[in-house]
């Protein structure tokens, strides 16, 4: 292609509203335009890069079995009645009526369509397992559209699913499917992890994330370097406790009387172990939370925090948040800094760790007040005990031996379920089996975020002057840069060299624009093309061209024309990242 002809309407300057430096690339690279909040166009050259990880996608997924089709964004407000999610899914759902009020919404997800489908095609255990997937747009209403096509509210998604006859052969393409994942991310350059994850709104009982690893990730993951287990740190699990020396010395001790003591002033944890002379991991806090239920208490060690994932899945309940200035309002009674377990009408779950403690102090459930010498078993009425605290860095593994928790900010770009058969009984998808029963089909669903995979690729891989695109998501291979291309001899090598690597099948871009060289230069930095051959009078009259390297900067001059024949080869020992 040749640069004149593009419409690539590079910036110098970042739009305001950037945070993240994918963001500010992509618009300054001009990849991407914003239309309106969290919903943008996307450019020929951003195209270009989106369609390479669409085809690595599809022939992923192609290799495992699965079927493209394209569902209609526009859905039926039925269909998702009868999942239930017509409520549950909240604002995040944009929900439009048509000329006759007949109620849709633009889809965020395609479990409800593709389940109808199936179930009115699919009646026996001969016609399963089937995978089908798609790359859409969905729409989500996010709260806080961000971070350009990372956090959009259009979006390019690519979603599977899959439909089998038990949940044996659902892991089987699940992990086909996680191993099809791996090939993905690897052939876009990434450094990613696979992690364990919470279902969240799509509901199931399996799943794990795919994580990119970088600094401007909204999430958190924590692994282990000595076993290998990972987990997004919203779910991560804790070793269970191992009473200390401190605890063995306090059990083999008479446990003191509980007592009260005053405390006036002291509400935090800190301020009530510094009066007390105590350390945090003498106190238990209690933390109030809310859930479709009403109020819930979660106890936890002073020196550690509730998990609210973990305690809503320990609880099995729909949703769960901490208690707001309304709930306290409401509860006169409820005294902050003050509040401990004993004497609450609401159930009270503690975390593991508080079952091996002796001799702690709880909120006594009056102002300026708390318990002292307090033993679990025989002061306080657990509901039960369970994994809730939040893992941090250095914690044991939950999994090996000696390894300890690691924390990294990560961006998810992909997620795979194990749906069970929360959608097909919901909505009827059942077929009958060798022995003539009909059964629901167990589903699995699987997504990838195309535009997000995009964006984490270059927050991966940038520098000051911009893009450094990993090889396979490259939207040219090479660019020819001619000093001058209204100097005909310059024209003539460049149109040589260009028309030659397009006959290899190298994708390149020559730039015949009529700019100043350092415009040129700073754009093909910009745009993060491989490999660039700078064409120069001074260099052609002693017979060579300056090949430079993006990812290094490295420059060199090579014969001209035999350069144009080692091309592939040092295109293939010098794009990023290195060939394995
Ligand atoms: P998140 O926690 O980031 O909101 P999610 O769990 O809601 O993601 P899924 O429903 O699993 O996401 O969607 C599958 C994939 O679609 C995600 O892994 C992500 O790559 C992508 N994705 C989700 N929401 C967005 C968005 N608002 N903008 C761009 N990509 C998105
Ligand atoms: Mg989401």
């Amino acid at each position: 292609m040749y640069f004149s002809k593009l419409f690539i309407p590079t910036l110098k300057e970042s739009p305001a509203d950037a945070d993240v430096i994918s963001h500010k690339l992509m618009v300054r690279a001009g990849m991407i335009r914003q239309l309106a909040s969290g919903i943008y166009s996307i450019l020929p050259l951003g195209l270009r890069v989106l369609r390479k990880a669409e085809q690595i996608i599809r022939e992923e997924m192609n290799q495992i079995g699965g079927q493209e089709v394209f569902l209609p964004s526009i859905q039926p407000a039925e269909l998702w009645m009868e999942s239930k999610r017509w409520d549950f899914y909240g604002k995040e759902l944009l929900r439009i009526k048509d000329r006759h009020g007949r109620e849709f919404c633009y889809g965020p997800t395609h479990e409800e369509v593709i389940t109808d489908i199936v179930r009115k095609e699919v009646k026996s255990y001969r016609q399963l397992p089937i995978l089908l997937y798609q790359i859409q747009t969905k729409f989500r209403d996010e709260v806080r559209p961000r971070f350009g096509v990372m956090r959009g509210r259009e979006f390019m998604m690519k979603d599977a699913y899959s439909f089998h006859v038990d949940e044996k052969d659902t892991q089987h393409t699940y992990h086909q499917m996680a191993k099809a994942y791996t090939n993905i991310f690897e052939r876009c350059g990434l450094k990613f992890k696979q992690v364990q994850a919470d279902s969240g709104t799509i509901g199931g009982s399996f799943s794990h994330e795919f994580m990119v690893l970088a600094e401007s990730g909204e999430d958190e993951i924590g692994f282990c370097k000595t076993c290998g287990y990972a987990s997004n740190l919203e779910l991560a699990e804790s070793k269970p406790p191992l009473p200390t020396s401190a605890d063995a010395a306090a059990s083999a001790t008479v446990p003191q009387d509980m007592k009260e003591v005053a405390t006036p002033g002291k509400k935090s944890v800190a301020e009530v172990a510094g009066f007390l002379k105590l350390t945090a991991r003498q106190i238990v806090k209690t933390i109030l939370l809310e859930n479709e239920n009403g109020l819930v208490a979660g106890l936890v060690r002073g020196d550690h925090e509730i998990n609210p994932i973990k305690m809503k899945n320990l609880l099995g309940c729909e949703w769960l948040h901490p208690a707001n200035e309304e709930t306290f309002s409401k509860h006169r009674e409820l005294h902050r800094g003050y509040i401990g377990p004993i004497g609450l009408d609401f159930p009270i779950y503690a975390d593991r760790e508080v079952s091996v403690l002796h001799d702690f102090v709880i909120g006594a459930n009056k102002p300026s007040a708390h318990f002292t010498g307090v033993q679990v078993q025989r002061d306080l009425k657990i509901e039960k005990f369970g994994d809730i605290k939040a893992v941090r860095a250095k914690d044991p593994c939950p999994r090996c031996e000696d390894g300890e928790y690691e924390v990294k900010r990560g961006i998810e770009v992909g997620h795979i379920f194990i749906l069970g058969n929360k959608y097909s009984s919901a909505m009827n998808a059942v077929f009958l089996d060798q022995h003539g029963e009909e059964n629901a089909m167990i589903m699995g669903c699987y997504g990838i975020g195309v535009g997000r995979t995009v964006a984490a690729a270059i927050e991966q891989s940038n520098d000051e002057r911009g893009i450094i695109w990993p090889r396979n998501l490259a939207p040219f291979q090479v660019i020819v840069i001619p000093v001058n291309y209204s100097n005909g001899d310059l024209q003539n090598v460049c149109d040589t060299i260009y028309r030659r690597l397009h006959e290899a099948g190298i994708e390149t871009l020559l730039d015949d624009r009529p700019n100043r060289l350092g415009v040129k230069l700073n754009d093909a930095d910009l745009i993060g093309i491989p490999l660039q051959i700078i064409v120069g009078e001074k260099n052609l009259s002693a017979g060579k061209v300056e090949i430079k390297i993006r990812a290094t900067h490295e420059s060199s001059l090579h014969p001209y024309p035999q350069v144009i024949e080692d091309i592939p080869n040092i295109l293939r020992n010098n794009s990023f990242p290195a060939t394995p």
